[in-house]
């Protein structure tokens, strides 16, 4: 079985290469970032400006006229979601413009262009096409990887030590520990249980907290109810009753692995050849420095989810493929003015060299930057007190425009990086809090620049080379 699986996937593998030489390239871009973090965004935009070109002009393939044309086609895959993208387009250039729903799940888009090709083949060779497979999937999916090397008591306390620290998990803790684990199973108490932990869970997420496992129950799908997603950490007890509650979460923890973990990376996160992590760094920096200091922890193990060799089961089901290329990319950079934008990029790639020591990152190629997929700002310089201030100006729900200062970031991204101190110094200002503007709608005023910031550096990063 695994042995005759393993040497069909590595024939499949060769013939995919071979195809690839003689025949049409295909890049699988996977995108992810923790819930709300702007992948919708991301993609429905990356997608709109290579089908609409003109805007893109840090991506070279672009600004050297080689696209000759950029369409939708069906998948490759035929029993993954598609991304839906007309009708996140369709909310976004909408006569009243309003943010598409979120991500839920896996999805896929096929995006095909017709390139023609520079430098050396550019004289004696037509163009071909090139297929960008683009894989959305939560981020919190990927977190679930370190779970593999947990058992359910390994995970149960590391867990609650963790939630010991923070003041809105106290009613699971204490819930958790009056619950006697060691009685009978009472598929009511189960249920309860997992109920309060996940509402722990949607708490933290909300607070800004990134370590939020195993990452389904924020994001159920299908598999909402059912006994994989029915458990929740308990404190450890010496020798457990074969039918008690800490028995069943046990086996629980053990196929929400083998049954929802395992087949993730397996079916989907194999397969990607270069990777966009976004992060809502903005939003943790708002939350206070507990959040960013969880941020980077958690970035950490992002990447080393990307390290080959680590995971033993990892290593098994890539077979030597590594993805290629990793950026992170804070996003929603729009909410500063681009005096602020350099101490947000310092930021990222601050955090992403220190996860990738952490990590003991060594593979793809890394790369941070600060990026809003869908511009909704304009920026205003204005008088305070004699001061200049720079603000950013936005239609905010009620579609009243108003401008906004921020607040301004520490020029050195160390000070942010520092040992968690809570109740310590706060970065952004609470103005930064109440800005959720509506998306602009898609238009090109002279003077405005292109409806988003440097997706065309992120983009000529992850497929530029391929173009
Ligand atoms: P997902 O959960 O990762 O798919 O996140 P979405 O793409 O749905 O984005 C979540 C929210 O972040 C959106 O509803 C917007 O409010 C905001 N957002 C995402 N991208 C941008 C951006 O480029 N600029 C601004 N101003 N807001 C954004």
């Amino acid at each position: 079985g695994d042995i005759a699986d393993r040497i069909t996937r590595g024939v499949e593998g060769l013939t995919g290469s071979v195809s690839e030489t003689f025949r049409e390239p295909v890049v699988r871009l996977g995108v992810t970032g923790l819930s709300r973090a702007g992948k919708t965004v991301f993609i429905t935009s990356l997608v709109s400006n290579l089908m609409d070109r003109g805007r893109m002009p840090q991506l070279r393939a672009a600004s050297e006229g080689r696209i000759e044309a950029s369409f939708l086609q069906p998948q490759p895959d035929d029993t993954l979601p598609r991304f839906d993208y007309e009708r996140h387009l369709a909310a976004l250039t909408a006569e009243q413009p309003h943010w598409p729903e979120s991500t839920r799940a896996v999805s896929e888009l096929r995006l095909s262009m017709r390139v023609r090709p520079n430098g050396f083949f550019a004289g004696f060779q037509g163009a071909r096409n090139v297929h960008l497979d683009i894989v959305d999937y939560p981020g919190e999916w990927l977190l679930d990887l370190s779970l593999l090397e947990k058992s359910y008591a390994d995970w149960s306390r590391e867990t609650l030590d963790r939630l010991e620290k923070r003041e809105i998990a106290q009613a699971y803790l204490e819930r958790a520990r009056a619950e006697d684990a060691n009685g009978q199973l009472e598929e009511p108490r189960a249920k309860a249980l997992a109920e309060a932990y996940t509402d722990y869970l949607n708490t933290a997420r909300e607070a800004g907290y990134s370590d939020c496992t195993p990452g389904r129950f924020l994001l159920p799908g299908d598999l909402a109810g059912s006994p994989v997603l029915t458990f929740a950490p308990l404190p450890p007890i010496d020798s457990a009753h074969r039918r008690s509650l800490w028995r069943e979460f046990e086996r629980r923890f053990e196929a929400y692995k083998s049954r929802v973990v395992k087949p993730f990376f397996r079916d989907h996160f194999a397969k990607i050849d270069r990777q966009i992590v976004l992060v809502d760094a903005l939003g943790a920096i708002h939350a206070g420095p507990a959040a960013v200091e969880d941020l980077r922890r958690t970035m950490a193990d992002i990447l080393g989810a990307f390290r080959p060799g680590r995971n033993a089961f990892l290593s098994q089901i890539l077979m030597g493929k590594r993805v290629e290329k990793i950026l992170f990319a804070a996003t929603k950079a729009d909410h500063l003015h681009h005096t602020q934008h350099p101490y947000l990029t310092a930021l990222m790639q601050a955090m992403t060299r220190e996860a990738a020591d952490r990590a003991q990152f060594a593979g793809a190629e890394t790369s941070a930057m600060a990026i809003a997929a869908l511009r909704a700002t304009v920026e205003e310089t204005r008088e305070h007190h004699g001061r200049e201030l720079h603000c950013v100006r936005g239609t905010l729900a009620n579609g009243k425009s108003a401008a906004f200062y921020p607040g301004d970031l520490p020029r050195d991204p160390h000070k942010l990086l520092g040992p968690a101190r809570d109740g310590a110094e706060k970065w952004l200002d609470d103005d930064y809090g109440i800005m959720t503007f509506s998306p602009a709608k898609l238009s090109l005023r002279p003077g405005e620049g292109p409806p988003h910031i440097r997706l065309d550096r992120a983009a000529q990063f992850l497929i530029g080379d391929r173009l």
